[in-house]
């Protein structure tokens, strides 16, 4: 039998899987649009689609109950593997998990006292771990930690200004994306030898989108924050903006804790700017101001936070543009690196509307590239370094 590792990252209303043999993906897919309209799809190794899990038969009413489904599908398409582990996407480590772990009850118990730190996902990233626990105790499971990668950020740059026993408590800078940013960092000295060792910022734009300052290929500030609501502007949350905006809507509109939590992370953003979708691909197809205003304030936003993280850097040699809208949308891209000229960054237009992957002239000061992501790579190796120890 030869072995497979699974890959999980566990959402709200979605469970998406990869399964590996080495760093081969045999398999991944997801189980989605669960409580409200559950469907499945997956590819196979080389990229066909095949049927996913049966979702029809006994609809799952959770993500850990989705889980549940996983095994009989498994034994039908991944004939001839033995499942010898799973890694799993957690939002938040904490102050104390600066690497991925093994799962333990004991490990489960002290990330879900975190929920509170990231109530949209760690609940949900943790609950198919504590399923599968319950459901094969045997199989190793290893978490993963979006903060993880942060962890090399100095106080300067970690610290709020509050009184000192608040920070003391946690209260701070933790960062996002972390694990799309560790495999960002991995791969510079392959593919951009050249600045892997100097100042980059990266880019995560997707439908969650920070920016990450990186030294020498270690995270020494990011935009996003104590939670993921921090920094950019996002398909449906606000990013950075002033805290009197909340003492606002409590005090003068009447709003809840409950209402602003909705508010923040489900409509503001470029959903709220638009009042027409919170997707790239529907802003730059339509031609409503409206749309293009939300565009404006991204892209003014994207560059001005640039600046800032370039201030952190002391300068700046490189930027990688990653995700979703970091990787395709060759227009938002332009109208960022037209507004990083000050820095020395020299776009070439047919290479950056070819997707680069080099997107800057020869003679840039500044060299911009587009490195797509994979978060799930990044798990795979966690992984079997983990089970490996
Ligand atoms: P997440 O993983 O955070 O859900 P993704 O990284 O998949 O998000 O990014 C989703 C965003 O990327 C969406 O807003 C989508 O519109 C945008 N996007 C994907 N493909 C394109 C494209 N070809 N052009 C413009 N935007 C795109």
């Amino acid at each position: 039998m030869n072995p497979v590792i699974g890959v999980v990252n566990a959402g709200s209303s979605s469970l998406k899987f990869s399964f590996y043999e080495g760093e081969r993906s045999l398999l991944s897919g997801q189980i989605d649009g669960i409580g409200v309209r559950v469907g499945s799809r997956a590819k196979n190794a080389a990229g066909q689609s095949i049927p996913g899990p049966d979702v029809l038969t006994k609809p799952p009413s959770s993500p850990a109950e989705a889980v549940a489904l996983l095994p009989p599908w498994l034994r039908g398409v991944l004939d001839g593997h033995d499942l010898v582990a799973l890694g799993h996407r957690v939002v938040h480590g904490g102050p104390r998990h600066s690497k991925p772990e093994r799962v333990t009850p004991g490990l489960l118990d002290e990330l879900a006292a975190l929920s509170q730190l990231a109530p949209l996902h760690q609940p949900h990233n943790l609950a198919p771990i504590r399923a599968i626990l319950d459901l094969a105790p045997d199989i190793p499971q290893v978490a993963c930690f979006d903060t993880a990668f942060h962890h090399t950020i100095a106080d300067v740059e970690r610290n709020f200004a509050i009184p000192r026993e608040l920070t003391a408590r946690g209260i701070r800078r933790y960062g996002f994306h972390g694990l799309s940013y560790e495999y960002i960092a991995s791969c510079l000295p392959r593919l951009t030898p050249a600045i892997a060792q100097g100042r980059v910022i990266a880019a995560h734009l997707g439908n969650g989108a920070s920016l990450c300052a990186l030294h020498a290929g270690r995270s020494v500030a990011t935009t996003m924050g104590f939670s993921a609501l921090d920094g950019l502007p996002m398909g449906t949350r606000s990013g950075e903006m002033d805290p009197g905006l909340v003492l606002y809507l409590m005090q003068n509109e009447g709003m809840s804790a409950k209402e602003i939590e909705d508010f923040l992370y489900r409509r503001c953003g470029m959903l709220g700017v638009s009042g027409i979708s919170s997707d790239f691909r529907d802003l730059l197809e339509s031609d409503a101001p409206e749309a293009r205003e939300a565009i404006a304030l991204f892209v003014h936003r994207v560059a001005r936070n640039i600046g800032a993280l370039a201030a952190a850097l002391g300068g700046l040699d490189g930027i990688v543009f990653t995700a979703g809208v970091g990787e395709n949308a060759a227009a938002i891209r332009a109208a960022v690196l037209e507004r990083c000229a000050w820095l020395g960054v020299g776009l070439d237009a047919a290479a950056n509307a070819a997707n680069g992957p080099c997107l800057t002239t020869p003679g840039s000061r500044v060299a911009a590239h587009v490195i797509p992501t994979d978060e799930n790579l990044m798990i795979l190796r966690h992984t079997r370094a983990v089970l490996e120890t």
